[in-house]
């Protein structure tokens, strides 16, 4: 009984491994074991249940896409956040100011900011708003801030926003079907700040701010570059917490540290008294595999792994950027890529069987992946989400076929075709009817787009190709436009049957 009682409770926790996050993940369990509540897992969104894509509480989105080509255009943002936290009390009292130059010639209104932890009640409260040192009203949204300024923000004009606010973590809730896997909040074992500021969005050139909705699965968050200060003190905490951050802290004391970080899409920070972890170092880069007792061997497959991955990438795409990748095992079912930072799900540290055969390995280095696909050349995650999800799925099969060779074919049948895709990769996440559509589509179909393109080019121009098309989006928000357009520059094939049997 209790061998069954296990069973199930692996199976239930192992199927939904990443249904709606980043990773994807589908472990094929045999659905006739699960209890009935598994066929929740299966893709019930339906159009009737989905919202309509344009919703009033949606501020100035945009569509236009191509706007977002130079990022650069979106680097005058500085942050500096002073951040109080009660570990006991799982909460935070934050102080946050941000500098904002606008560098377009369309004058600013008001200023947009996406703020992910409104979502949930009683998590986020603001409780002062200053706009270059004068007290202002802010208007809250579902998901967002918006502040209206006095008078128009004209370009080369410099604003500083000064926000206090407390945040009370939301307890992570169990793994449920139907649910997108919650990141942001605390378990018994680990407490996770992800998007957990408000974040300037970008603008496109129109001067538009670029903020989409939430969706059921998927990302919606487009990240501008930032530079970051953030100072950290912890207290109520177990001497033995340990802080895993998205960046290495230029200082340390007790349970108070100090971040410094430029040009990065996000700062992401977790805490457990109970991590252990494996570091090593690989060409200038702290690469930190922080793991739950019991899963040493898992975490140290996934740092070499880790490793692996950033060497064979940075030959094959471009230089890593940072100086750190600190990797942080899930008490959720999923795995979430951050600029310097992943989690990866502790249902794959469970799965483990000693060997790289397995989804530990290969939602590792698609995390990894992530790093170039995602931080240095990001893109539109809800309107494009293909660009990065195809481009790490395809890495994942790059780095079997150069690490695990024999284990390339593998890869083909139990990560792509066992599930028989079908769908156009191109559409935004609104567009798809589910999670598994989404999924097939973007991730496993652009997979094989990709390895198409790389037969009809050849190889020689494919990963000439990649590199290109990686060097000139890099610290850029890339689009299919640019794609298309570097590979042109790469061949003088149209790819007409690729394109229509892929895209719409
Ligand atoms: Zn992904």
């Amino acid at each position: 009984m209790l061998i069954l009682k296990l069973f199930r409770f692996l199976a239930n926790t192992f199927l939904i491994i990443c249904l709606f996050g980043c990773t994807t993940s589908n472990i094929s369990v045999n659905e006739t074991d699960l209890p009935k509540t598994q066929n929740m897992l299966q893709p019930t969104i339906t159009a009737s249940v989905l919202p309509t894509a344009t919703s009033t509480n949606q501020p100035t989105p945009t569509n236009e896409l191509g706007l977002l080509q130079n990022d650069n255009l979106n680097s005058f943002i500085s942050y500096q956040i002073r951040i109080n936290y009660d570990y006991s009390k799982q909460s935070a009292s934050v102080s946050q100011s941000i500098k904002y130059k606008n560098i377009l010639e369309n004058p600013i209104l008001e200023v947009l900011l996406a703020c992910d932890p409104l979502r949930i009640d009683n998590v986020f409260r603001i409780t002062s708003t200053l706009v270059n040192g004068i007290s202002k009203e802010v208007e809250i949204g579902e998901y967002w801030l918006k502040i209206p300024l006095e008078s128009p923000l004209e370009k080369d004009q410099e604003i500083t926003i000064e926000l206090d606010y407390e945040l009370l973590l939301p307890q992570i809730p169990a793994p449920a079907g139907d649910q997108k896997p919650v990141i942001f909040g605390y378990t018994t074992l680990q407490s996770n700040f992800v998007d957990w500021y408000p974040m300037i969005v970008p603008r496109g050139e129109d001067g538009q701010w670029i903020l989409h909705k939430p969706w059921f699965y998927g990302e919606y968050l487009v990240y501008p570059l930032a530079n970051y200060e953030i100072d950290l003190t912890i207290s109520n905490a177990p001497v033995n917490l340990i802080v895993a951050a998205s960046d290495l802290p230029i200082e340390s004391t007790n349970l108070s540290f100090v971040f410094n970080t430029s040009q990065t899409r996000n700062f992401v920070w977790s805490v457990s008294p109970s991590y252990q972890f494996s570091q090593a170092e690989v060409e200038g880069i702290t690469v930190t595999s922080y793991y739950f007792p019991f899963h040493k061997n898992a975490g140290e497959q996934v740092l070499t792994d880790t490793i692996n991955a950033i060497k064979l990438y940075s030959d094959l795409f471009t230089n890593y950027r940072g100086k750190n990748l600190t990797v942080v095992e899930a008490d959720f079912l999923d795995g979430m890529e951050f600029d310097g930072f992943y989690f990866l799900s502790k249902g794959f540290y469970n799965l483990f069987d000693g060997t790289p055969k397995g989804y530990l390995t290969t939602i590792a280095v698609h995390e990894t992946a992530h790093q170039w696909w995602y931080s240095q050349i990001a893109n539109d995650q809800a309107l494009e989400p293909w660009l990065d999800e195809a481009l790490c799925t395809y890495s994942e099969y790059l780095y079997y076929e150069f690490t695990y060779p024999e284990l390339k074919d593998w890869w083909w049948s139990y990560r792509v075709d066992f599930y028989k895709p079908e769908g156009k990769i191109n559409a935004s996440i609104y567009d798809y009817r589910g999670f598994l559509p989404y999924r097939d589509a973007t991730y496993l179909r652009g997979a094989k787009f990709l390895q198409q393109l790389r037969d009809q080019m050849g190889d020689e121009k494919f990963f000439s190709f990649l590199k290109s098309y990686s060097q000139i989006n890099q610290n850029k928000i890339s689009t299919s436009k640019s794609f298309w357009d570097v590979l042109s520059k790469s061949t003088n094939d149209p790819f007409t049957d690729l394109k229509s049997e892929y895209f719409n």
